[in-house]
């Protein structure tokens, strides 16, 4: 600083005096100004030496101050010297070109080296490393070759930049070429080198030659290490990454946050969150990284609450969260359907300016659409600056599953007008639009157009699609012809499919075919036994119940624990079927006894066929009144505050089809709208009415 303050000094003097200055005087400051790595000074000084006409050019003060910008990243101040320079060197092209590789303007770097008079083999060290820095691999390689053909020995600085270029394009073939040569020339004792070809099988999948090159490096550094940690993580081997992780701690290296991060993915990889967890807490200097590792963990492991917790924490520890971050914690909230936490964190990203992100937009426009509100989705994704084919398949989900399916099938309309391609995600979400509307006729138009118009291969989620849409439209053989048919080997998906829809149309034929297949595929899971014993008890078939009870039995079947849950004062409350554990139970179990008193007044008669036993009616009825979307109702109707609109509640499966009738039945009664988001899809139940129009 003060060195900096004395520079400053030394020039302003200069300017004032207006004599002639020495060259000598001008060489003395131009260094000072290097050494110090002062720009702005250096600056100044350019334009006073220019002022003053100095003559002659002096080529060596000009290249001295054109390094200096092209190293601080000034690449105006870089190119206006260059271009006013009357004698230009090798030295000076070379300045150009790495202030052209630095700030990565690699049209620019081409052109320069393309007119360059003469090269030298720092020319081309710095065009390789430029490209390759920049992603440009193929280029590199390219430079790299021409580099040897013009008769230039490559230098180790040379072999690592073009090494990297192999790891980016996964050029196993010519890595291994270079290591050939590197073992020839006799160079490469530099641990950069043995790091970088390290790396590069690592990245080519060819671990096991990695571990061997890291095991006979007599230097390794704290880079070594996290090379090859990263490259057991990127081979999907966490274990082995653990391992080494152990290994380098008793070796005494300190592990840094690249090496933390990287460890904790691994954890999470195996599933180890406990001891991601205390890693986690032994650290102390925690960077953005290891923060958004964890976060992310924690989100992919169904925890979204201790994802959104420590998102709290990491920013009271005052650590700026990135795009990723931020899009990580959004669709946790989006997994929660908590729209108050979805919109803490919409408020954070604003502060943060992360909010105009693609990634982070994207995410908030599914997650406003996931808690059902899909008007605030709606006005995010008209006013994100830039979409992309994610941003669009969220909001045309969105539309699909909240039942608005003509909004949905326009919004795709439009993305094709605006020329963008639609994915495999687009489609799902399309046909579902279909199925709820019963578009038949345009759902099979957008099914053909997949293959025909969009050059996609439909698959068996497009499939299952059309398979729902064939058997609601009442093609029920048209929808076995089209499994028999399909390309792809029909799994569960597309059975439970065929399934679901036969029992919603009573066919039981085609449900025990079904059915079958299910059993075969999966015989522990109890939803197809329940179904098809279902359709056989709507049929009066008691024989044919019992032998499926019993067959279940027999597998050992277990149900799929059906709960849901209710967002409260800003809390979760989770309730599951006959739950008697929340601590206002008895206040509960009183609302919703008053609640069925009413809706059976108004001509509700609870639809006992969703029972699975064949048990006394009143038994049945017990059963079915305490459903878990029942019981966070009733709760959710004494403790929401006054006023608040619509009741909200999440269930982790399909809502069964009295649960559904009884939720019409209130909405009316109690004049209270009410959303309902199942495994499936929003119900926006209103005034008797269900936005799905009674098909989910
Ligand atoms: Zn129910
Ligand atoms: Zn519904």
């Amino acid at each position: 600083m003060k060195h900096k303050h004395k520079l400053r000094q030394a020039i302003d003097s200069l300017y004032s005096c207006g004599q002639v200055t020495t060259e000598e005087v001008y060489t003395r400051l131009v260094l000072e100004c290097a050494r110090a790595g002062d720009v702005e000074e250096a600056r100044r000084l350019e334009s006073h030496m220019l002022l003053h006409s100095y003559q002659p050019a002096n080529t060596f003060l000009e290249n001295r101050l054109l390094h200096l910008f092209a190293k601080a990243g000034k690449l105006s101040y870089a190119r206006n010297l260059f271009d006013k320079m009357p004698k230009r060197d090798i030295y000076s092209w070379n300045a150009m070109l790495s202030a052209y590789a630095k700030s990565g303007s690699i049209e620019n770097l081409k052109a320069v080296f393309n007119q360059m008079p003469s090269r030298d083999s720092v020319s081309y060290n710095t065009v390789i490393a430029g490209f390759a820095g920049n992603s440009f691999s193929h280029e590199a390689l390219e430079v790299f070759l021409r580099m040897q053909e013009d008769g230039f020995e490559p230098t180790d600085y040379t072999h690592v930049s073009a090494l990297n270029a192999c790891a980016q394009s996964l050029d196993l073939r010519r890595g291994k070429q270079i290591h050939g040569k590197i073992v020839a020339s006799n160079l490469g004792g530099n641990a950069f080198v043995w790091n970088a070809l390290t790396d590069m099988y690592a990245k080519c999948g060819e671990i096991d030659k990695a571990r061997w090159l890291f095991s006979r490096m007599n230097n390794k550094n704290a880079v070594s290490w996290n090379l090859m940690i990263s490259g057991y993580l990127r081979n999907g081997q966490p274990g082995k990454c653990i391992d080494l992780f152990r290994e380098m701690q008793v070796l005494g290296f300190r592990p840094d946050e690249v090496t933390v991060s990287n460890v904790l993915s691994a954890y999470f990889q195996i599933g180890c969150i406990d001891e991601a967890e205390k890693l986690f807490c032994v650290i102390r200097e925690k960077d953005k990284v290891c923060w958004t590792t964890m976060i992310v963990g924690y989100a992919q492991h169904g925890k979204e609450e201790d994802a959104l917790r420590l998102f709290g924490d990491m920013l009271l520890e005052n650590v700026r969260p990135d795009c990723f971050t931020v899009s990580s914690v959004v669709s946790s909230c989006a997994k929660l359907a908590s729209l108050h936490h979805g919109q803490v964190v919409h408020g954070k990203a604003i502060i943060l300016g992360v909010d105009d992100d693609l990634q982070v937009s994207s995410a908030l426009v599914d997650m406003y659409c996931k808690c059902g509100v899909t008007n605030d989705a709606w006005i995010i994704f008209n006013m994100m600056p830039a979409r992309n084919v994610v941003s669009w398949n969220s909001m045309i989900n969105g539309y699909a599953q909240n039942g608005l399916d003509l909004e949905a099938l326009d919004l795709y309309e439009k993305m094709l007008m605006e020329n963008l391609k639609p994915d495999s995600f687009t489609f799902v979400a399309v046909l579902c639009a279909c199925i709820h509307s019963c578009l038949f006729e345009h759902g099979q138009k957008y099914f053909n157009s997949i293959s025909e118009i969009h050059g996609l291969t439909p698959s068996l989620g497009h499939y299952a699609c059309m398979v729902n849409l064939l058997g609601r439209s009442g093609q029920m053989k048209e929808a076995v012809d089209l499994i028999k048919r399909m390309p792809h080997e029909p799994n569960s998906l597309i059975w439970s499919t065929l399934l679901s829809v036969c029992a919603l149309k009573g066919d039981i034929k085609h449900g025990e075919m079904a059915a079958r297949f299910l059993f075969e595929l999966e015989p522990l899971n109890a939803g197809p036994y329940i179904m098809l014993s279902n359709m056989y008890a709507a049929g009066g078939k008691w024989e044919e119940v019992a032998s499926i009870r019993s067959l279940m039995k027999n597998n050992n079947a277990k149900k799929f624990a059906a709960y849901s849950w209710i967002e409260i004062d800003n809390k979760v409350h989770k309730f599951v079927s006959e739950d008697r554990t929340h601590p206002d139970t008895n206040l509960i179990y009183e609302e919703l006894r008053r609640l069925v008193k009413k809706v059976q007044e108004a001509g509700f008669t609870p639809n006992t066929k969703w029972v699975l036993h064949d048990v006394r009616e009143e038994e049945k009825f017990e059963s079915i009144c305490y459903h878990s979307e029942k019981l966070a109702l009733a709760f959710g109707l004494i403790r929401r505050p006054r006023g608040v609109t619509p009741i909200k509640i999440m269930k982790n499966i399909r809502v069964c089809g009295d649960c559904h009738v009884f939720m019409k039945f209130v909405s009316k009664i109690i004049g209270c709208p009410i959303i309902l988001r199942d495994s499936n899809r929003f119900h926006h139940f209103e005034g008797g009415n269900c936005s799905c129009k009674d098909y989910w």
